[in-house]
């Protein structure tokens, strides 16, 4: 495809009504947008990683799709493939996703420290007494 059609293309998925669009980018199993969509393979249905493998994980005697129960032969974790056009869908939609994603980084650190920080000053707090 030539460029200026590809863009023509972006400009019109950007200018699609945002609120259309959206309810073809929603989890059935969390009901928020699409986190690292993941398709199965068999009846092309998607889901945020973390909740169809939790999914199949939580209930390893389902081997069935959650949306429309498909039989998946035993190994559904076989069946799913990472929907990379969704993936590019959603980050064009929802730039701020990565922003939000790497806040929550920043503040697990934080936690992380802190936690190490308040270790550390109670183990003072003992040895002081103990002295
Ligand atoms: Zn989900
Ligand atoms: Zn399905």
């Amino acid at each position: 495809m030539e460029d200026n059609k590809l863009s023509e293309l972006y400009e019109s998925v950007i200018n699609i009504d945002k609120n259309k669009l959206v309810s073809y980018l929603k989890c059935p199993l969390c009901t928020g947008i699409f986190r690292t969509p993941f398709t199965i393979n068999e009846c092309m249905h998607t889901f945020c990683k973390s909740c169809i493998f939790k999914f199949f994980h939580l209930n390893p005697l389902k081997d069935y799709c959650p949306v429309c129960e498909m039989k998946l032969g035993g190994k559904p974790l076989e069946t799913l493939i990472f929907d990379h056009s969704i993936a590019v869908l959603i980050e064009i939609l929802f730039p701020e996703f990565e922003v939000l994603d790497k806040e929550a980084m920043v503040i697990n650190i934080f936690l992380i420290k802190l936690k190490a920080f308040h270790d550390f000053f109670i183990s003072k707090i003992f040895f002081n007494f103990e002295d």
